[in-house]
């Protein structure tokens, strides 16, 4: 039995189920390759589903946590700390808010949305429109804004007055945003979706009818943001300000963050003392790693080389390969024909991490720092890899 197997019984044995059996047991990681309990190394083209924005083991993360770790890691929200400050002064800039914006730190993605729920509610309207194939959370308020009826269906009733359009059809945004609207919910690029992108067009319409009838437009960047579509944020690219973003995944790096961030004096003071709050939110150590990363992706110009990199995933011309979607370093890689489940296994076995996030896509969403030889690598080893996927789906069926 090998140390993998040993642990993935171990597993079976002692959580709750919810993940179904994970594919590896990993021990390790370095730079953007990841080594499993058995020695076994991957390049990680996933980096902990849009995460670990810098790799794994960044010298200067490493350093920040560690440095942050031996001084303070935890002081609550009755106190707060520099790190906390500074990470939410640095987030303000590289977003261009207004002065008078202002950001709420929370833990996850999940309750970066529940703090935007809130936010919403203090409008005095309760109406929430999001987005058909959204994905905002899992907690049981974002679950109302999340659009997959599986995930959604076995914990209803939610919270009410969700209703949900078609991204990218104008008609019917303009049918659903009215003067009860609370909020618009929009992701930039629909991660779990299959990296389904909104048009610039159709984000300016939605600042549009938002602003014409007094409703919050919130962009949820958990994916998106940080760089990973070449930009800091991926609504950037559209010109437009929100009234609220959030913010998790590659925030902190791989360290567990998340925020709202209000822009605007107007939308900052909806939610006042009182009314809201978290224990772990804004700890001094998830802070420092956050301005770690955003010094790093500064400091080594990431944003360009996110650009520049990811031009090698814009035209995929291989067998099997019906095209390519996405932005930046949040790509999805359509199948023609080949089941993604299959094609991720596959991938495996040569040593590459992918996510098959829909039946016939792929997701790439590889560490920001990925060089152009490790991606070649990969687009170099994927006529074999969905050669082995085929030969593999032909000897089952
Ligand atoms: C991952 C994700 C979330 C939820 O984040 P968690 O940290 O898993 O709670 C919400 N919105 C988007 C767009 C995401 O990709």
């Amino acid at each position: 039995m090998t140390a993998g197997s040993d642990l993935i019984g171990r597993y079976a044995g002692a959580m709750v189920q919810v993940f179904g059996t994970p594919q590896l047991v990993l021990a390790s990681g370095h730079g953007c390759w990841v080594t499993d309990v058995d020695g076994k190394r991957y390049l990680d083209l996933l980096s902990g589903i849009a995460v670990n924005a810098l790799g794994h083991g960044h010298p200067a993360l490493v350093q920040a946590v560690t440095k942050q770790a031996e001084s303070a890691i935890h002081v609550s929200n009755f106190f707060t700390s520099e790190p906390a400050i500074a990470l939410a002064e640095r987030i303000l800039a590289v977003a261009a808010a207004p002065a008078g914006s202002g950001v709420f730190f929370a833990n996850s993605g999940t309750e970066a949305t529940e703090a935007a729920i809130k936010l919403s509610r203090r409008t005095g309207r309760t109406r929430i429109v999001a987005l058909e194939g959204s994905f905002h959370g899992r907690s049981t308020g974002a679950l109302a804004l999340t659009h997959k009826a599986a995930y959604r269906e076995p914990f209803e009733p939610l919270i009410p007055e969700v209703v949900f359009v078609p991204p990218n059809d104008a008609d019917a945004l303009r049918a659903a945003v009215g003067d009860t609207t609370a909020a618009l919910f929009v992701e930039p690029v629909q991660g779990e979706a299959g990296v389904r992108e909104l048009s610039v067009d159709y984000l300016r319409l939605a600042r549009e009818v938002t602003s014409a009838h007094g409703v919050l437009l919130v962009v949820d960047e958990i994916q998106t943001g940080i760089g990973r579509t070449g930009d800091w944020f991926a609504h950037q690219q559209s010109g437009i300000v929100p009234d609220a973003m959030t913010l998790a995944k590659g925030l902190g790096g791989g360290v567990p963050i998340g925020a709202l961030v209000t822009f605007g004096p107007d939308t900052t003071a909806l939610l006042a003392a009182g009314q809201h709050g978290t224990t772990f939110g804004g700890n001094p150590l998830a802070c420092a790693a956050g301005l770690a990363v955003l010094d790093t992706i500064e400091r080594d110009h990431l944003l360009e080389h996110v650009r520049d990199v990811a031009a090698l995933l814009d035209d995929v011309e291989i067998e099997g390969v019906s095209g390519t979607r996405g932005r930046g370093l949040l790509r999805a890689i359509e199948l023609d024909g080949i089941p993604a489940p299959a094609v991720m296994a596959a991938a495996r076995d040569a040593g590459f991490i992918v996510n098959a996030v829909t039946q016939t896509a792929l997701r790439l969403a590889p560490p920001l720092v990925i060089s152009a030889d490790e991606l070649l690598g990969f687009l170099d080893a994927l006529p074999a890899i969905l050669e082995a996927a085929h030969a593999a789906g032909e000897t089952t069926s």
